[in-house]
């Protein structure tokens, strides 16, 4: 991909982003939590779920981009003050979306990790602020947007100064309607190819579908991810957000318990 400099598979060795104790581009890292944070309860009794299953960050959003503006927003800083709260209690580092440029330095303060949506992908002044934010950033893939678009957002943010960059494949839209998007598993091997840069699935916005999560999780591992993002809440009846995806913290412990069997058979494999 000719645009590319910094993004290039060749313009480095893997990148490996460091975010607490956690290697993203080495270990298998799980990043789990509620699509949003609803209250103080909600999100410490999910963040204590997913640690104790072995989750090794955790995911809330305090700002959500829905699709009418008549949904649940999100709780903003009271929001992000609730994550805090969570990471002290649980020791996960937090992985947060910020979806207005203004937003980025402040927002900064409470994330380990900052969440660029897949609406946002292309949104260049967001993108150039979080590349100058001196944090971590997980960049999804737009639902409508092609390997090299994605890969020339993620140089917008190096451009910028920042190298912790973690791609995340969330599905792409398709004629398909039983599952919420179409995960493109071979988006794994191919960003391998074109860039050093992390890569994580999302098998939660993906597919949208309880039954779909742990398959798709572990064909992402045999793909070869870095990682994957997963909601999970302590009582998805009662969620504000996307309550038809998210797994009760039983079904997402028993996930973890494959996944890093599966992890450890594939370093078996003969390359
Ligand atoms: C999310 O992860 O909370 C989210 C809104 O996902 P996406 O941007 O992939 O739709
Ligand atoms: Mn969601």
């Amino acid at each position: 991909m000719k645009n590319l400099k910094l993004a290039a598979r060749d313009a480095r060795p893997r990148t490996v982003v460091q975010v607490g104790g956690v290697s993203v581009g080495r270990d298998l890292v799980v990043i789990a939590g509620p699509c949003s944070v609803e209250s103080e309860a909600q999100a410490i009794e999910t963040a204590e779920a997913v640690a104790a299953a072995g989750a090794d960050m955790l995911r809330g959003g305090a700002f959500k981009p829905r699709t009418s503006p008549y949904a649940f927003q999100g709780m903003g800083l009271a929001g992000l003050k609730i994550l805090e709260k969570a990471k002290k209690a649980t020791g996960l580092p937090i992985v947060t979306e910020v979806i207005d440029p203004r937003d980025v330095s402040w927002v900064a303060e409470f994330a380990d990790v900052l969440q660029i949506g897949t609406r946002n992908m292309q949104n260049y002044a967001l993108l150039k602020e979080v590349g100058r934010a001196g944090r971590p950033v997980l960049l999804k893939r737009g639902m409508y947007s092609t390997l090299e678009e994605w890969l020339n957002c993620a140089e917008y943010i190096l451009s910028e100064g920042n190298p912790d960059v973690i791609l995340c494949e969330r599905g792409i839209r398709t004629f398909e309607t039983y599952t919420r998007n179409t995960l493109d598993l071979s988006a794994v091997p191919a960003i391998r190819e074109l860039t050093h840069l992390p890569i994580i699935v999302d098998p939660t916005h993906s597919t949208g579908r309880l039954s779909l999560i742990g398959p798709m999780s572990l064909a992402s591992v045999a793909a070869g991810v870095d990682g994957l993002i997963i909601e999970v809440h302590r009582n998805p009846a009662e969620a504000l957000c996307d309550a038809d995806q998210a797994l009760t913290p039983e079904m997402f412990s028993a996930i973890m318990k494959q996944l890093r069997p599966m992890r450890a058979f594939m370093d078996t494999l003969p390359s």
